[in-house]
């Protein structure tokens, strides 16, 4: 058992910290919301009255906020100044590749440990522990994390030095949102060709054109019955977070001088369907946009 301290209990973080004591571990929870911190003390965790209250003491801190500012913020303003010696850091956040490397760096100055460690899945895989993590940071540190982490996930894979988790999860979703969009192209002109989408899924579900999009995920309802097009287009996973991943992607390809096209033009389509008011729609609703255009756009 180690004493943990989990930092972020909203919709991701409540589930995870509920997994670290059904493990056995003695979490120590902080969030800014009253509301969060009850959901995780209903989970069997501790509730400390501060991010650097929950850190002092713990053997690992994990963290699980909304962006690279916020956490910049909490491990510089509470995390350093309180946690003990060689204390292990987990960031599981999804933030900037460049936020990653920071903060990483700045533990590594302190003599802490640090790794970034998004993940996969959704609210229902944090809350069902089977999340996938992407670590990036040292091999002696992630020894020591890979246990912890195992306790909230069902695969751990270390994607190289500091920043490579996040390297992953940016690479990773901005495919996700090309082939979801291509996926949900190929289902339009499906139809608008007069082809059956059962068929079309029949056939292409065996053929090339076959995805993870297509065949768990499927954006037009009938031919995969739990995907969220089956559900009105609820989330699942909203399209603000995957343009919160894409904008991620275009940052890292800037900054990388890499050239991603189709990502831009992912970004922009999510961008388009957000703004049209569709933040809280389920990404796979893209397909509505994407039916609703004839050839003049
Ligand atoms: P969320 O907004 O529900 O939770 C974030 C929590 O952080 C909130 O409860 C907020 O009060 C807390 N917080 C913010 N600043 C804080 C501070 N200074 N100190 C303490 N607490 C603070 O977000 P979420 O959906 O749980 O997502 C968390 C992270 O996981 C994000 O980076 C997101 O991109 C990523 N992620 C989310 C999903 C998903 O499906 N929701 C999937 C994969 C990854």
């Amino acid at each position: 058992m180690s004493r943990i301290a989990f930092i972020g209990l909203g919709n991701m973080g409540s589930g995870m910290a509920a997994n670290l004591v059904k493990a056995g571990h003695d979490v120590h929870a902080f969030d800014l919301s009253a509301e969060a911190l009850a959901k995780a003390a209903e989970g069997g965790a501790q509730t400390a009255a501060s991010a650097a209250d929950a850190v002092s003491g713990a053997d690992a801190v994990v963290t699980m906020l909304p962006a690279g500012k916020h956490v910049r913020a909490v491990y510089e303003s509470e995390v350093f100044g309180a946690a003990k010696d060689g204390a292990v850091f987990m960031d599981c956040s999804t933030i900037d590749v460049d936020s990653a490397r920071d903060v990483g760096a700045a533990a590594k100055a302190k003599g802490f440990k640090f790794l970034d460690a998004p993940v996969s899945g959704g609210v229902a895989a944090a809350t069902g522990g089977t999340l996938t993590f992407m670590v990036g940071g040292e091999d002696a540190d992630f020894a020591l994390a890979e246990p912890i982490l195992s306790a909230m996930g069902k695969a751990v894979i270390h994607a190289g030095g500091l920043g490579s988790g996040q390297a992953a999860k940016a690479c990773n979703n901005m495919l996700l949102a090309i082939n979801m969009i291509g996926t949900c192209e190929a289902f339009a002109l499906a139809a608008k060709l007069g082809l059956d989408q059962q068929k079309f899924f029949d056939i292409s579900s065996k053929a090339s054109g076959q995805s993870w999009s297509m065949t768990s995920y499927c954006p037009v309802p009938g031919p995969v019955p739990a995907s969220p097009a089956n559900n009105d287009y609820q989330p699942g996973f909203a399209a603000a977070l995957m343009l919160k991943d894409l904008g991620l992607a275009m940052e890292a390809a800037d900054a990388a001088s890499a050239a991603t096209p189709l990502g831009a033009l992912a970004n922009d389509l999510y961008q388009s369907f957000v703004d049209q008011g569709d933040a809280n729609t389920d990404f796979s609703g893209i397909y509505r946009l994407i039916e609703e255009c004839d050839s003049n756009g």
